[in-house]
């Protein structure tokens, strides 16, 4: 394991030219480890070299205002977010619902951003699926209770991150030691892209900071549903924000977790809401629209009639 001290140090010990699947990279960056640690011991990654960011001086661990918005540091814990009582309800909340207090404490935003599926085909050692660089995602015919409605195929995972979907609903941008990109272009479609992959970075590339403005008059909330109600992934999740303008809504963003294999953004269902009042029939109206090309596997239709009540459920909290 290598302990950099600087940004520069950090990115020189990473493999550029690595071209393997995802897992299978030479180098990997570890930051609170909540991921990555479990995928050693599980032998889904055995990279050659591990780069412990923790000791980088420039990677924050600060949830900072900046003007009329926020800049928070790559390493900055999930509970540090989940307990700011500043930052938009939305993230907070979405924070407050990851894990166990225990792996907040030590988990960190671009540590969240950047984890692997949950899936179990891809988190078992027997089996080389598409995410590791095989030539067949199992869950398409196999147990996809917890897999994509939205957006599947080749792979159908979910994207297993709650901040995600928080900062897209927050138009946020994510800052790396190179460049910066807006978050509704980070994550990427297994049928766009290198299906082994969930995001745009490059081998060598680390997140500085993730970062966004609070126009005024914006509320958000953050809808969340797990089978275990202690803690747990989302089966499917909402993030909602809205600018009223008296009790109609004047602008929308609406983000789904947990149903595709990126946060899923509901541009029809915005511009449905767009000069609306809240109300039961908008809510069932929403639904309709954002569930309207869901295209169920075997075993998950559920997350149908349970995003559409969690969307109704969000639009109701913030009416
Ligand atoms: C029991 C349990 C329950 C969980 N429940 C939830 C949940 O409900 N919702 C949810 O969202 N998550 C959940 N998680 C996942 C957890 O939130 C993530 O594993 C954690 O946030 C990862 O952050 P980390 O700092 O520990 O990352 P690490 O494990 O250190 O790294 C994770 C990945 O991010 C990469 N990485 C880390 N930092 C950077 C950086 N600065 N730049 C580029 N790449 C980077 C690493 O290379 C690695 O691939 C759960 C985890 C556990 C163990």
């Amino acid at each position: 394991m290598l302990l950099p001290a600087t940004l520069e140090e950090a990115v020189t010990a990473l493999d550029k030219e690595s071209t393997e699947p995802a897992n299978e990279q030479k180098t990997r960056i570890l930051a609170g480890g909540q991921d990555l640690l479990p995928e050693l011991k599980d032998h889904l990654a055995e990279p050659e070299t591990v780069v412990n960011v923790k000791g980088v001086a420039e990677l924050g661990t600060d949830v900072r205002r900046s003007g009329d918005g926020f800049e928070i540091g790559a390493l900055a814990t999930i509970a540090a977010l989940a307990r700011n009582a500043d930052v938009p309800a939305v993230l907070s909340e979405a924070a407050a619902s990851i894990a166990s207090p225990q792996v907040r404490t030590l988990a960190t935003v671009a540590g969240n951003l950047c984890q692997r599926p949950r899936c179990w085909y891809y988190r078992s050692e027997h089996t080389v699926c598409l995410k590791k660089g095989g030539d067949e995602c199992f869950a398409y015919a196999g147990l996809n209770k917890y897999n994509a409605i939205l957006g599947g195929g080749p792979s159908y995972i979910v994207h297993p991150s709650d901040l995600a979907p928080a900062l897209v609903a927050l138009d946020a941008e994510v800052v790396t030691d190179r460049r910066t990109i807006a978050i509704g272009d980070f994550f990427t479609l297994p049928s766009e892209s290198d299906p082994t992959r969930e995001n745009v970075l490059g081998p060598d590339e680390i997140i500085r900071e993730v970062a966004f403005t609070v126009a005024p008059g914006w509320r958000s909330v953050y809808v969340k549903f797990k089978e275990r109600e202690s803690f747990d992934f989302a089966l499917s999740a909402v993030a909602l924000a809205l600018r009223l303008d008296g009790d109609e809504i004047a602008e929308a963003r609406l983000v789904l977790g947990g149903v595709a294999p990126t946060p899923w953004r509901c541009r029809s269902t915005e511009e449905l809401l767009r000069g609306r009042k809240i109300d039961d029939a908008l809510a069932h109206e929403a639904g309709e629209d954002a569930l309207g090309g869901a295209e169920p596997l075997e075993f998950n239709g559920y997350k149908i009639p349970l995003t559409k009540a969690l969307i109704a459920k969000a639009l109701r909290k913030l009416s």
